[in-house]
């Protein structure tokens, strides 16, 4: 028996298969991580090529089998075509989808990340970023995205003896977030510990919803994130292929 699906998604990755078939990963509302296959899809110019280019938000049809899911048919919602013209801004969906790409586990029904992900291209298609905005957008993106798939950080108390923290604090992804200053006098220094000035700085940081004016300092994120990252399964990969190659 073959089941039918339609559902809406983000195009991650293409990859080539024998020769003249592809496999497309989306992120769909529906079933999340999906891989599909576009059977002989790179002959020619079908209109299935047409409508499945990188990084656009497409109504996709598949017929579940047994050799896996069969692309039927496409239509583009949102192709993000001033974003893609843009150089920061390209390498912005490529850093997004290959971290969506590489932690996410498939076919997990994450209808969080779905948006999370369309919102962030939307607004990456529609806003002025400069090269350090583009940045802070990518850790903003990273520590909404690592908190949907379940990786929370503990940000409100120190993780370490539960208290509150005020004003001057580390970041130990190791503990598991912020680590009071006496915590972590207590403690050898660690190679990953994160100086912070200022604990609320991070709090308005990972508070979801909140505005953000993008005039924070990306570097001390991308330290936080990187750190963060190296504790997460798939991470250091991530970290490996995708962050650190043009950062
Ligand atoms: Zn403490």
């Amino acid at each position: 028996m073959f089941t039918h699906h339609t559902t809406r998604g983000i195009i991650l990755r293409k990859k080539k298969l024998r020769e003249a078939d592809e496999i497309i990963t989306l992120f769909t509302r529906d079933f999340g991580k999906t891989e599909v296959i576009g059977r002989s899809i790179r002959k020619g110019n079908s209109k299935l090529k047409m409508n499945t280019s990188l990084f656009s938000l497409v109504e996709a049809s598949f017929v579940e089998g047994r050799a896996g899911n069969t692309l039927t048919d496409a239509a583009v919602i949102a192709d993000f075509r001033e974003a893609k013209k843009d150089l920061g801004k390209l390498s912005l969906f490529y850093r997004i989808a290959e971290e969506v790409f590489l932690l996410c586990p498939r076919e997990e029904k994450e209808k969080d990340v779905f948006l999370l992900l369309l919102e962030s291209f939307l607004k990456i298609e529609k806003e002025k970023l400069t090269k350090k905005e583009l940045k802070v957008f990518f850790c903003l993106f990273s520590f909404r995205f690592l908190y949907f798939l379940g990786y929370k950080l503990y940000i409100e108390k120190c993780a370490f003896c539960g208290e509150s923290v005020r004003g001057e604090c580390h970041f130990n992804p190791e503990e598991g977030g912020v680590v009071c200053r006496s915590c972590f006098s207590l403690k050898p220094p660690s190679r990953i510990n994160i100086y912070l000035e200022d604990v609320n700085l991070l709090r308005s940081f990972l508070k979801p919803g909140e505005k953000k004016d993008f005039v924070q300092d990306p570097g001390l994120f991308m330290d936080i994130l990187k750190s963060y990252l190296a504790f997460v399964p798939e991470g250091e990969s991530f970290l490996d292929k995708g962050l650190n190659k043009n950062n």
